[in-house]
C-alpha cells in the first residue's frame, strides 16, 4: 500500500513529517541541486556530446521532483533530438498531486516543464510508472521511470545501466534505514563502468558504504554553509562487478550490446506490432512493419470498441501488478496518441459482480488493497447512477476505464517518420545473414533484402510457424463480437462481466464476445450473435431491453492468441537447440545453479499471447521489448519481465 508524503508547509518550504527534514529550500534549492547533482556528475560536459546516444540517471527519492526538473532543464539546453534521457527515481512516500502542484509553484523557472510533469504524474498506486516526454526539434526525449515503494524493494528489481546517481534521500541521521549496505550493493550492480555518483552528504556511513561497494571517492566543498559533499566513481572499468547472471536465472538475463545499426523488422501489425514499432521508432530505430493482410489490425485488434480495464486478482500478485501497470500505461499512450478524444472515451468501466462468488471476490479485493486513486467499489445503486441504467449487482468502478477503437490506436501509433509499413507481406522464415543481421524470407523481394539488427515477432498464433519460435505453446481462441444500431441507449460507462457492452458511439453499440477454445475458425455465425445477445439479456437486462431482437446484428470474428498460463509472451528468445544442451541439468534438479549466461538468438524478440487483454498488455510489452533491444532501462521490474519471458517455456520443456 502506498503512503503519500505528509507535508507541512513552513513559510512556503515543504517539510516532510515522516522524516522531519526539508525537501528543498525555496531560496536556494535550485542552486543547490545544480551544484551538488548536476555539476558534480559533470552532466553539462557529458551531455554536450553529439555521439551520445542515451543517458541514464538514477535517484533515491523523487520527492517534489526538483532534481528531475533541474536535470530535464539542463538536458533541454545540451541534448540533441536523437538523444534520450532516462531518469529512474524510487519514492517511498510520493507527494499527492495537490502537494506536488504547490511545491513546483515555488519553481517558476521550470514552469515550461512542470505543466507536462503534472499532467502525467501518476495516481498514487503501488508499482511503477514510465512517463514519456517527447523529443522536439531542438532537444532529446525524456523518460521518467517512477517506482513507488521502498528503495530496498525496488533496486534489486531494476534492470538498467546507470551513468549517474543522484544520491538524495533525507540526511542519513534522519533516514538511517535507507543509507545502508543494501543500497550501495545495488548501486554497484547497476552502475556502468566509470559511472558517477554525487551526494550532498559526506557522512561516514555513506563514505564507508560506497567504498566497500567498489566506488572511488572524492570530497568536494559542500553547498552554501555545508562543509563537505561527496562524489564517487565506479572503479570497475571493464564491466559490472556483480554479473547479473549470478543473481538472475541465465535465461532471463539478457545483456545486449549497444546496437550499431538501428534497423528493425516487426512482424504483424496488430496492437502488439504497432505498439512495438512505435516504441522502437521513438528510440530512433528505422522500423519495417510487415503485415500479411491488406490492412493493419486485421486480427483481434480490428474489433470495434474494445474495452480497457484490468482484471486483477483479489490479492495483488505479480501478474496483477503487470496488468495494473499495463492499464495505466495504455491510458497514458491513448492520451498522448489520440489527444482529441474523438473516437475513444475514458468514461469509466464497471466490472460487474454478476455472481455471489464474484461479489465476495471483489469485496476481498477492496479489503486487501487501496487502489482508490483509480478504482473503487460501487454498490448496485451507485453503479446504476454511474452507468445511467438500472443495475442489479455491485461492481468495481475503474474511474478512467475506457472504450476505444483499437484500429485507431494502431493507426496513430505507426504514424511516425521512422516506420515503414509493408502490407500483403507474408513471412515464411527468419534467417541470420553471416551471423550478423536478420533477414526474412517472404513474398516481397524488397523486404527480403532488408538487414535488421532486431526482429520482433508479433504475429499472434502464426508466430510459432517460424522455426526459431516453434517451441512456443500458444493456443488459439476464436471469438465473435456483435454490433447493432442503437442510438437511444442511456448507458454512460462500459459494462464488463463474462462479456462486455459499450456505450453508444456513432449510433452503434458493441457487445460480446463469444469464445471458441482451441479454434482458429473465423467464420461469422448467426448462432454466435444470438449467444452474445442471450448473455447480454442475462447479464445486463437494463441494456438489452433497449434492443429490438429483430435488429440486424453484425458479427466480426477473429482469433485471439493465448498461452497455457494465460500470461503474455514478450522478450528476447534463447536459441532452442543450445538451450536444451546447456541447461540439461535442470532435468535432474530444477534448482541447479548455473554460472554462465544463456545463448540468445541475438536480436530476436516476441510480443504476443495477449488473449483478449491486448489493449491492457500489448503496449507495455512493446515498451519492454524496445527497451531490451535498445539497451535502455526496462520499463518494468525484472520479476515481471521474467514472468513474460518466452524462455519460461524452454525451461518447462526440459522439466516436463
Ligand atoms: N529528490 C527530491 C527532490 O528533488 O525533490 C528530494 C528528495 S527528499 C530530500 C528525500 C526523498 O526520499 C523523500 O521524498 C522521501 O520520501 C524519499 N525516501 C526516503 N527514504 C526512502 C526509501 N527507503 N525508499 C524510497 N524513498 C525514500
Amino acid at each position: 500500500m502506498i503512503k503519500p508524503a505528509h507535508i507541512q508547509w513552513s513559510n512556503g518550504t515543504p517539510i516532510s513529517s515522516e522524516f522531519d527534514d526539508v525537501y528543498f529550500n525555496t531560496q536556494s534549492g535550485v542552486d543547490e541541486t545544480r551544484y551538488v547533482f548536476l555539476h558534480h556528475n559533470n552532466l553539462a560536459a557529458r551531455w554536450n556530446n553529439p555521439a551520445l546516444n542515451h543517458f541514464t540517471i538514477a535517484e533515491t527519492g523523487f520527492g517534489t521532483g526538483l532534481n528531475f526538473l533541474c536535470a530535464w532543464d539542463l538536458w533541454q539546453q545540451c541534448s540533441q533530438p536523437q538523444q534520450d534521457l532516462h531518469f529512474i527515481s524510487v519514492e517511498k512516500f510520493p507527494l499527492r498531486l495537490d502537494d506536488l502542484t504547490r511545491a513546483v509553484e515555488k519553481l517558476p523557472d521550470f514552469s515550461h516543464l512542470t505543466k507536462s510533469l503534472l499532467k502525467q504524474y501518476p495516481a498514487l498506486v503501488p508499482g511503477w510508472h514510465s512517463l514519456y516526454f517527447e523529443a522536439t526539434e531542438s532537444h532529446g526525449s525524456v523518460t521518467l521511470h517512477l517506482f513507488f515503494g521502498d528503495i530496498h524493494d525496488w533496486l534489486p528489481n531494476i534492470h538498467a545501466k546507470v551513468d549517474a546517481w543522484f544520491l538524495d534521500g533525507f540526511a542519513p541521521k534522519k533516514n538511517p534505514d535507507m543509507w545502508d549496505h543494501r543500497l550501495f550493493h545495488q548501486m554497484a550492480r547497476l552502475t556502468k563502468p566509470n559511472g558517477t555518483v554525487a551526494t550532498f552528504t559526506s557522512a561516514g556511513v555513506v563514505k564507508r558504504g560506497l567504498s566497500a561497494a567498489g566506488f572511488s571517492l572524492q570530497k568536494a566543498p559542500g553547498f552554501g554553509k555545508k562543509r563537505q559533499m561527496l562524489t564517487a566513481k565506479q572503479s570497475y572499468e571493464t564491466g559490472p562487478c556483480i554479473p547479473d547472471f549470478l543473481t538472475d536465472k541465465p535465461w532471463f538475463n539478457y545483456q545486449v550490446k549497444q546496437p550499431s545499426h538501428k534497423q528493425a523488422i516487426v512482424i504483424g501489425a496488430g496492437i502488439a506490432g504497432c505498439s512495438t514499432a512505435h516504441s522502437l521508432a521513438k528510440r530512433g530505430w528505422i522500423v519495417h512493419l510487415l503485415e500479411q493482410s491488406s490492412h493493419i489490425a486485421a486480427g483481434a485488434s480490428g474489433n470495434a470498441q474494445g474495452v480497457l480495464y484490468a482484471k486483477l486478482a483479489s490479492k495483488l500478485n505479480p501478474l496483477s501488478d503487470f496488468y495494473l501497470a499495463g492499464y495505466l500505461h495504455t491510458l497514458r499512450v491513448l492520451n498522448q496518441q489520440l489527444p482529441d478524444k474523438q473516437n475513444w472515451n475514458d468514461c469509466g468501466v464497471l466490472q460487474m459482480a454478476l455472481t455471489p462468488k464474484e461479489d465476495s471476490r471483489q469485496q476481498a479485493f477492496l479489503q486487501h488493497q487501496d487502489l482508490s486513486a483509480i478504482l473503487s467499489g460501487a454498490t448496485k445503486e451507485q453503479a446504476s447512477i454511474l452507468s445511467g441504467v438500472p443495475l442489479e449487482h455491485n461492481a468495481l468502478h475503474f474511474q478512467h476505464g475506457a472504450w476505444l477503437y483499437p484500429t485507431d490506436l494502431c493507426t496513430a501509433l505507426i504514424k511516425h517518420k521512422n516506420i515503414h509499413l509493408h502490407l500483403n507481406c507474408k513471412v515464411e522464415q527468419l534467417n541470420k545473414n553471416q551471423q550478423t543481421f536478420w533477414q526474412v524470407l517472404s513474398n516481397n523481394d524488397t523486404v527480403n533484402a532488408i538487414n535488421a539488427s532486431a526482429v520482433v515477432v508479433c504475429a499472434a498464433q502464426q508466430s510459432c510457424t517460424l522455426d526459431q519460435l516453434s517451441f512456443l505453446p500458444t493456443k488459439p481462441i476464436a471469438g465473435q463480437v456483435t454490433q447493432i444500431d442503437l442510438s437511444h441507449l442511456p448507458l454512460q460507462t462500459a459494462l464488463c462481466g463474462e462479456g462486455y457492452v459499450t456505450p453508444t458511439h456513432l449510433g452503434k453499440i458493441n457487445f460480446g464476445a463469444s469464445y471458441r477454445l482451441n479454434s482458429d475458425n473465423t467464420d461469422i455465425t448467426e448462432q454466435d450473435n444470438q449467444d452474445n445477445f442471450t448473455r447480454l439479456k442475462k447479464d445486463f437486462p437494463a441494456v438489452a431491453q433497449f434492443i429490438n431482437s429483430n435488429s440486424p446484428m453484425v458479427g466480426r470474428s477473429s482469433v485471439r492468441c493465448t498461452s497455457p498460463d494465460y500470461t503474455p509472451i514478450a522478450g528476447p528468445v534463447c536459441n532452442t537447440r543450445i538451450f536444451a544442451e546447456q541447461f540439461e541439468k535442470l532435468k535432474k534438479n530444477k534448482h541447479w545453479r548455473f554460472y554462465e549466461s544463456a545463448t540468445f538468438e541475438e536480436g530476436l524478440f516476441v510480443n504476443l499471447g495477449h488473449g483478449s487483454r491486448g489493449l491492457t498488455s500489448a503496449p507495455l510489452c512493446g515498451e519492454l521489448v524496445a527497451a531490451q533491444a535498445n539497451n535502455d532501462p526496462w520499463p518494468m521490474p525484472k520479476y515481471i519481465a521474467n514472468l513474460l519471458s518466452p524462455n519460461r517455456f524452454l525451461v518447462k520443456h526440459i522439466n516436463d
